[in-house]
């Protein structure tokens, strides 16, 4: 997590940085709503195949490019930069880059589902509005979501392919809020890369929740307990 301290709120409580009630919940799905390291090595080295390919190069130089480009990238801009950025820099098409996602990744193996899960998206869903934002694709993004047992919860879901323009997008941003029909104020975002994730939305005023393990993301929970009180 690289939120500033002192400006956001990271307690166990909610991490909210509005007083206010959300209307709607925007999750993000790749790490934040399941959290499987095998599964992201996996999705890794599908991109490794791709830039290997697009460069000329063995794998593991592949590999190892991705990594260097992506810190070079980091350290540039100062916002930790996504896999999908990293991979259109080493000349790979973003487009591609997903339709071999689609292609080559399968969930199945990896991701065990946890019931917790879609009893917390249930829970929220009947209070608020539930949208998923995701720098994933359609196919791999739907198939991931049958896996852990929480497709059809959410209002709407929106992908890489909506766009085409990974997260952190401003422009991508405004479009969801004016597809959820609230302003930045009545939003909450939650995700499990606050640079990616929630630093512009939270720079837009919504409120944001970083979460990066399952307990984590259970203590949203708490947020319909201090509505009770
Ligand atoms: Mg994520």
């Amino acid at each position: 997590m690289t939120g500033p301290a002192g400006v956001l709120d990271f307690s166990d409580s909610i991490g909210m940085n509005a007083a206010k009630r959300p209307a709607a919940i925007i999750f993000d799905l790749d790490g934040t709503l399941y959290v499987d390291l095998e599964f992201s090595r996996e999705i890794a080295r599908c991109a490794a195949r791709y830039i290997a390919v697009v460069n000329g190069v063995p794998e593991e130089r592949a590999a190892a490019l991705i990594k260097e480009t992506r810190r070079r990238l980091t350290e540039s801009t100062g916002w930790e930069a996504s896999l999908s950025l990293t991979c259109t820099e080493l000349g790979g098409e973003l487009r591609e880059l997903h339709r071999r996602f689609e292609a080559e990744i399968d969930p199945l193996p990896f991701l065990t589902p946890d019931p917790r899960v879609p009893e917390l998206l249930q829970a929220l869903a009947g209070r608020y509005e539930i949208y998923l934002y995701t720098n994933n694709n359609r196919g791999l993004s739907g198939r991931i979501m049958d896996r852990i047992g929480i497709s059809g919860l959410f209002r709407k879901v929106f992908t890489i392919e909506d766009s085409w323009h990974p997260k952190p997008d401003r422009e991508t941003l405004e479009i969801i809020y004016r597809a959820v029909g609230h302003p930045p104020g009545e939003c909450l975002f939650v995700g499990d890369r606050y640079d990616i994730d929630l630093r512009l939305p939270a720079s837009l005023g919504s409120s944001v929740f970083c979460t990066q393990t399952l307990a984590r993301l259970l203590a949203l929970i708490n947020i319909i307990d201090e509505e009770k009180r």
